[in-house]
């Protein structure tokens, strides 16, 4: 019975895997198609000085208009194709559509840095610096220092020679970074300090519980205290109410993301948001 027993557990773990196997393929046909059927949009985040107003840049944030479904959000469908050359395209398209939207603005008076996200696999690619810098020629209008990279922590803390190496060669075509949900990876002072990096931003799940949590609050003036000592500049992503961003003030922290101040939004309404 026990080996009976044995074999089915065996057998339905064998299902499953093959579930998750045939999941990833049809998720990896469905980008493809997504794409060539132009379903796929960046919705742009204003960043803003809290103390003067000023919006300082904007984050690209990836959706996917589904003829059926309507928008679905990055994180319902990055996953399922994470470490697949379909990413891989899908983050050049990225890239690329948000220099044409540079352009764009830049045609209407608009002069606005965005940031994209970038993940921890298209950073190892060999060819990763190549790339950039050729979709950067296709976009001669948009200057590389108005695009900047934004790379999770953790991701910044794998392969770290190779994405530290990766990083110093973008940054020489004049690409700016970011780490992206900082606290959450333990970075090392030492390597910080190592990294390209000219913006520190703040985890959400932090800025989130900051006014409750006094550990949450600590860990903040951590990274804000981190941030000037290695004279880097730092935003607080996930800043939703009025309490919250003058707390943040208070740390010294100015710079901020969040509902509270913008929600992600189509391109054609961020030239209104910026002279409102
Ligand atoms: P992220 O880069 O940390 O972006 C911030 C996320 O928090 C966005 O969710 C944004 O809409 C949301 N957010 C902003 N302000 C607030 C707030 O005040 N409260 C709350 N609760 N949420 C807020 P979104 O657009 O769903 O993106 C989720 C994650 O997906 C992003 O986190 C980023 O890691 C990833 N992502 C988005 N676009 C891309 C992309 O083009 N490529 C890659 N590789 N990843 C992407
Ligand atoms: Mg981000
Ligand atoms: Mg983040
Ligand atoms: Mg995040």
């Amino acid at each position: 019975v026990a080996k009976q027993a044995g074999k089915n557990r065996y057998h339905q773990f064998d299902t499953a895997q093959e579930d998750a196997i045939n999941f990833q393929h049809k998720s990896i046909d469905n980008i493809r198609l997504a794409l060539v059927n132009n379903e796929f949009t960046l919705h742009y985040q204003p960043k803003v000085n809290m103390r003067t107003g000023e919006i300082i840049g904007a984050e690209a944030l990836l959706r996917w208009q589904h003829p059926n479904q309507g928008i679905i959000p990055p994180l319902a469908f990055l996953p399922a194709i994470e470490e697949h050359s379909i990413s891989l395209t899908l983050g050049e398209w990225v890239i690329d559509e948000a220099l044409s939207q540079i352009t764009r603005w830049q045609a209407v008076g608009i002069h606005l840095p965005v940031s994209v996200n970038i993940s921890a696999y298209q950073l190892q690619q060999g060819n990763f610096t190549e790339r950039l810098s050729a979709l950067l020629a296709a976009h001669p209008e948009a200057k590389a220092n108005w695009l900047e990279l934004e790379i999770l922590e953790t991701s910044a803390l794998q392969d770290t020679s190779q994405v530290s190496a990766t990083m110093h060669a973008c940054h020489a075509l004049g690409v700016r970074f970011s780490l992206d949900d900082f606290g959450t990876g333990y970075s090392s002072l030492t390597y910080l300090k190592r990294l390209p990096a000219y913006l520190i931003k703040i985890d959400q799940s932090f800025v989130r519980t900051m006014l409750d949590d006094p550990d949450d609050l600590a860990i903040i003036e951590g990274v804000i205290g981190l941030t000037k000592t290695f004279k880097r500049q730092v935003i607080a992503e996930g800043v939703e109410t009025l309490a919250h961003g003058k707390a943040l003030q208070k740390l010294g922290c100015e710079l901020a993301q969040g509902y509270g101040i913008a929600r992600p939004m189509p391109a054609a309404n961020i030239p209104q948001w910026c002279t409102n």
